[in-house]
């Protein structure tokens, strides 16, 4: 692998690694930027077929990192750590003490959290071994479960959206196709409908749906209809690409505004739906919710300030989409260049802690 090569195209940056032949932990940390602070970002624990994969896996999650907490304004740089799967059996306590142990030796400079693959009990071992380390239990200082944080946003970037496209001061009466309604569309459709809002939502598990309906009137349509409705807001809360070349054409809603991580199925997709007058949200300024509620336990957490922190998603969205109308520039174009901006500003990373 040309590491260099992979370095440099993702602008790095810095990268760890560390192989604990006791415990067979194989791990890597990726520190993309830290001129806005200390790096953070989760941790995955998968199998991969090459560790070259896992590597990359690291580099371009942790600079997704970078931009999202700084578009959020929080006082972090973008970092990511990659555990590869032991293919044979392995003592996962020792293996995350080991890690921990990692984490501490990089003395506050990646501060880790669950992803893909990892779970509230895994960062309670790593919390045995370093301080570094959020999404803890709850009764241990933890922020819990981000989600309802994650939805809070979305309603209010919709809300942004909403008055800079449509005119309108409130969600009363406007009409919001959610496609998934898991962890976050759950929690969302319950935000829009206390606002106001009348919903529509599909998901490929029809008690999810069911339960929208029952509990907030929302029309179920169909998975292949969703996006095709006749609706002021689509929000897109399943799975990633959501918005390609079959789902673009299709719709009729003037904003695209949800949770979904990787929403454009590719970069020319935000030009797409720019160029036919669709406000789209983008993905990493909507949904830091969840971020920012981790983000707080850093600092001692406080459920209140990560709400107050969270509703700022707002001013975000609507900036964006000012910016955009103004220079005829694609949304997720706009939100890169807020983030270089930022960066810019902030100067040279201060050192690394003693
Ligand atoms: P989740 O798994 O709880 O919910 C996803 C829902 O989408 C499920 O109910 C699933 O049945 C449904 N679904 C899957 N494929 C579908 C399809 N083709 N059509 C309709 N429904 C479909 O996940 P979540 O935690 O709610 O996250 C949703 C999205 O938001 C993901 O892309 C995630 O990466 C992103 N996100 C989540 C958070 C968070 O706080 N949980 C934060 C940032 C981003």
């Amino acid at each position: 692998m040309d590491l260099f090569a992979h370095l440099k195209a993702y602008d790095y940056g810095e990268i760890h690694f560390k192989y604990d032949k006791a415990t067979g932990l194989k791990a890597i940390v990726a520190v993309h930027d830290s001129r806005l602070g200390p790096a953070l970002g989760g941790c995955r624990f998968l199998s991969y077929e090459r560790d070259e994969d896992a590597v990359v896996d690291a580099l371009r999650l942790a600079r997704g990192m970078t931009y999202k907490a700084a578009l959020a304004g929080l006082a972090h740089g973008g970092g990511k750590s990659v555990l590869i799967r032991p293919k044979t059996h392995f003592d996962r306590a020792a293996l995350f003490r080991a890690f921990g142990k990692f984490v501490e030796d990089l003395r506050g400079h990646y501060i880790t959290a669950e992803d893909s693959g990892t779970g509230l009990e895994d960062m309670e071992i790593i919390r045995s071994v370093t301080k570094n380390v959020t999404g803890v239990d709850p009764s241990s200082g933890g922020s819990g479960d981000p989600s309802p944080f994650t939805a809070l946003g979305v309603r209010r970037g919709i809300e942004a959206c909403v008055r800079q496209k449509l005119g309108r001061e409130s969600l009363d009466g406007v009409h919001v196709a959610v496609q998934g309604v898991g962890h976050v569309g759950y929690h969302l459709c319950k935000e829009l409908h206390a606002a106001g809002a009348k919903l529509s939502v599909a998901d490929i598990d029809p008690l999810k749906a069911e339960r929208a309906e029952r509990e907030f009137g929302a029309s179920v349509v169909s998975l292949e209809d969703i996006f095709d409705i006749e609706c002021d807001v689509i929000a897109p809360c399943a799975l990633g690409s959501a918005l390609n070349d079959q789902t673009i054409p299709k719709l009729k809603a003037k904003v695209v505004a949800g949770a979904a991580n990787n929403q454009l199925a590719e970069p020319r997709h935000g030009d797409d739906l720019h160029a036919r007058g669709i406000l789209y949200a983008p993905d990493y300024a909507i949904n830091a919710g969840g971020l920012v509620n981790v983000a707080q336990e850093v600092l001692g957490y406080d459920a209140q300030k990560a709400r107050e922190r969270t509703m700022k998603i707002y001013d975000t969205i609507y900036e964006i989409a000012e910016r955009s109308a103004k220079t005829l520039t694609p949304t997720y174009r706009i939100a890169d260049l807020i983030v270089e901006e930022k960066l810019a500003a902030a100067g040279p990373a201060p050192s690394r802690p003693k």
